[in-house]
């Protein structure tokens, strides 16, 4: 496959276009950032910003928090230096892991925050995770659409115009450019773009309703709020990230010691170099095996291509990491199946269907990745739970 010669991306990545030097848009973006954008400028606009809300409503903002090193900065670094006051608003996916459970606790007692957490029925995300997984090679539609849509209702429950999310999207991929010197708005062209995978809440329904016993209100939390609902509220949805310089290793470093915030292991992750990353969710190693499967890189490809471009480590040391941990199957795969109620052939023929040419996935003959630390404490459905609970076999 091509890749870019600074990055390494392969063409393979969402986004992706190279100049005539075989320089990918995505490297292109990041020397606009360092020197282009004014960001003394933004960073007074993030001053105005707050004090236009701060005071006159039950909380100054809502704040969506997965216990993600984004997340958690955003709130510590709002409170620390505007002494904001808060909603954090926490959409629990059902994958949460021991050490961001203990984080969450931790982060929210030294802060002192207000904390809402709302988990969705299980049974009916297993349904979801099938559905989208069937049709678009991607089980996380049930997660991506609740974290985006489910803060939004809060927002217009309690009438708290000003939502703060944390990292921009320009960071990683071009749906969004910093050249466009625009504040990026995580609003519903954003969530129709690249987060709901181009399915509706209501198209989800209408997908599942024949086999699956359900309530369409059982969809409300993955439905964007009517949008006549968050113009009347003036809402403004917006990224920390577009008013600072977002700069992962240091925000991480600012989080580990000042709220004691810790990394964990996350399957097919080099630990030692990638302690941070995706730790909130136990099936993040089969979004990334999928993503492998499809693509023909994983998440080390992504995050190696990051340092690169910041410059922090050499072509030779990632061509090496991405060597030693692409590629390999993640133990999560047996739970996986489980929930689903798929065998391993079904699945490896749904995931067929999706990949992205010219990528070949070999099925056969991966090795496993290594157990993480809590595997073992991992949710396993009983017998009789697993699988989906259909009205009739289909
Ligand atoms: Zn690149």
């Amino acid at each position: 496959m091509k890749k870019c010669t600074a990055c390494n991306l392969p063409e393979t990545y969402e986004t992706i276009e190279f100049d005539e030097n075989g320089v990918c848009n995505i490297c292109r973006q990041k020397s606009f950032k360092d020197q282009k954008i004014d960001w003394e400028t933004r960073a007074q606009a993030l001053g105005e910003l707050i004090e236009k809300h701060r005071g006159k409503y039950e909380y100054d903002c809502i704040l969506p928090f997965s216990g993600g090193k984004d997340s958690t900065y955003t709130l510590w670094y709002l409170i620390k230096h505007f002494n904001i006051r808060p909603l954090v608003v926490q959409f629990n996916h059902g994958f949460m892991r021991d050490t961001l459970l203990e984080n969450n606790i931790r982060t929210f007692k030294k802060l002192g925050v207000d904390v809402i957490s709302f988990t969705p029925n299980w049974k009916l995300v297993k349904r979801l995770m099938l559905e989208a997984l069937i049709r678009k090679g991607d089980f996380c539609w049930h997660c991506h659409t609740g974290i985006f849509s489910y803060p939004m209702h809060i927002a217009i429950k309690y009438q708290v115009p000003l939502i703060f999310w944390g990292e921009p999207s320009s960071e990683y991929t071009a749906y969004y450019d910093y050249a466009d010197d625009e504040v990026e708005h995580v609003d519903e062209t954003r969530f129709n773009r690249f987060v709901n995978l181009g399915i509706t809440a209501p198209d989800m329904y209408n997908m599942i309703k024949d086999d699956y016993q359900c309530d369409p209100r059982e969809l409300t939390p993955y439905t964007y709020p009517n949008i006549r609902d968050l113009k009347k509220l003036k809402y403004q949805s917006v990224c920390l990230g577009s008013y600072i310089p977002w700069d992962v290793k240091a925000n991480t470093k600012i989080i580990q010691d000042e709220l004691g915030w810790r990394g964990d292991q996350v399957e097919g992750m080099p630990w030692q170099e990638y302690s941070y990353e995706k730790i909130e969710c136990s099936m993040q190693g089969m979004r990334d095996y999928i993503k492998y499967l499809k693509r023909g890189y994983s998440r080390v490809s992504q995050m190696t291509a990051l340092d690169l471009r910041n410059e922090r480590i050499s072509k030779e040391y990632a061509d090496q990491l991405i060597a030693n941990y692409e590629g390999k199957k993640p133990p999560s795969l047996s739970l996986f199946l489980e929930y689903l109620g798929l065998t391993e052939s079904e699945f490896n023929l749904i995931v067929a269907k999706t990949v992205v040419p010219p990528f070949e996935p070999d099925f056969k003959g991966m090795p496993y990745a290594d157990k993480t630390h809590d595997f073992n404490r991992w949710y396993r459905e009983d017998e009789n739970d697993r699988g989906i609970i259909f009205k009739s076999k289909p």
